[in-house]
């Protein structure tokens, strides 16, 4: 009996190796990475650069404390700002770290404000993360179940629905937040309007309340911007990033804007390995690199050819419902639950996932190319075609 604790449904593959949109088995069979480890490896798989820069940090400084001051962590916070606009950065090691601290925040927030119970709006499918805060903002019954009793100080609305927010603060007058993903990835690939969320940035400014974007999976070039809300052209107060960051080495971070950014004082959060020289190296190289190539423009390119492909590919067949997304963050709806797919495209040399049971979810690397995108599309169509009898 394995001694790692049954926490994951894992598919029988065993990887030892990868380079670029590439991953190798134990037994040298090569697969088309099509997920790059759920929106974390878009430099791709062992990137040189990136190699360089953490074995060379490694050699230098793993690990201080947070009770100095840590110089790559004041670089990386200065190019996150720059890149995005807001002005503070709180680094952590998750998502649902990113998150706790988004959710701290806008709680002292409210207290700062004499709201003693501050709540924050949360969408129906949102996934925010499995610690007991995020999970209870967490759209999920199935992730919920049997983890009871839930955080309190969370009102749930559906996704895309402005006047549900609008009702839902009829009733409750401690509001301080709206937590919203633009895009939620676990949830199903589900893409929140442009107008809706310049309504709901518009909103939250005209009570006070604080914009709050979950970025981990959309954030860092995975929709064709730096940040999807850059394609609303509108800004956030508060952001969690996480998951493309660091390409892999454990990161997660909460950026902060106007009056959200100084909320925090000394004392108020913090984590010991939050920001250490090492990850933060892996970010900063992670994100020359994504400069250096125009992997932002790729991702917009590679993703339209993409969903191109699965449209064309796929057009007229019956048990497709929906093929969505943006950038290279797609997902194809199907009418019935389709989890049996991973294991078909597992057995064809292709990576791909099934979330929220009926859609296909495709998160390759950021720097793939045409070649990668035309096999992707050649390896998947006539797979799903097959599991849909069509
Ligand atoms: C993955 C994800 C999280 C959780 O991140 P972890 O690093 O797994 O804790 C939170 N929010 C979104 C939108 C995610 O996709």
């Amino acid at each position: 009996m394995s001694h790692v604790m049954n926490t994951y449904a894992r598919l029988p593959v065993a990887f030892t190796r990868g380079e670029g949109a590439w991953l190798w088995d134990e037994s040298g069979r090569r697969y088309l990475d099509a997920l790059a480890g759920i929106a974390v490896n878009g430099v791709g798989h062992a990137h040189p650069k990136l190699v360089r820069a953490i074995a060379e940090q490694a050699a230098a400084l793993i690990h201080t404390s947070n009770i100095y001051r840590v110089l790559r962590q004041e670089q990386l916070a200065d190019r996150l700002c720059a890149l995005s606009g807001m002005a503070q950065a709180f680094f952590c090691n998750s998502g649902a770290e990113a998150n706790e601290a988004a959710i701290k925040l806008a709680r002292l927030y409210g207290h700062q404000r004499g709201i003693e119970i501050p709540t924050i709006v949360v969408m129906e499918k949102a996934w925010h993360g499995r610690t007991i805060a995020t999970l209870s903002a967490t759209g999920s019954r199935k992730a919920q179940a049997g983890f009871e009793p839930l955080v309190a100080g969370f009102v749930r609305v559906p996704y895309n629905d402005l006047e549900a927010v609008r009702a839902a603060a009829e009733h409750n007058r401690n509001i301080v937040a709206v937590l919203l993903e633009p895009i939620q990835g676990e949830g199903g690939i589900n893409v929140a309007d442009m107008a809706y969320q310049k309504a709901l940035q518009a909103l939250c400014r005209e009570r006070g309340w604080l914009y709050m974007l979950d970025e981990v999976q959309t954030g860092i070039g995975r929709t064709g911007e730096w940040f999807a809300f850059q394609h609303a052209g509108i800004k956030p107060d508060v952001m969690a990033l996480a998951k493309g960051l660091a390409s892999g080495v454990p990161i997660g971070a909460c950026l902060a804007d106007g009056p959200a950014a100084d909320v925090f004082k000394p004392g108020n959060h913090g984590t010991t390995f939050g920001g250490g020289p090492l990850v933060c190296a892996a970010a900063l190289a992670t994100l020359d690199i994504m400069e250096e190539e125009r992997l932002l423009s790729n991702a917009q390119h590679q993703g339209e050819r993409l969903k191109r492909g699965l449209e064309s590919g796929l057009e007229g067949v019956p048990g497709v419902v929906e093929i969505r997304g943006q950038g290279l963050m797609l997902g194809v709806e199907l009418d019935r639950p389709c989890a049996e797919i991973v294991k078909l495209a597992l057995d064809a040399g292709l990576l791909v996932n099934v979330t929220s049971d009926k859609v296909v979810r495709l998160l390759p690397p950021l720097i793939v190319n045409e070649e990668e995108t035309e096999q992707i599309v050649s390896v998947l169509v006539p797979i799903i075609k097959r599991f849909l009898g069509a």
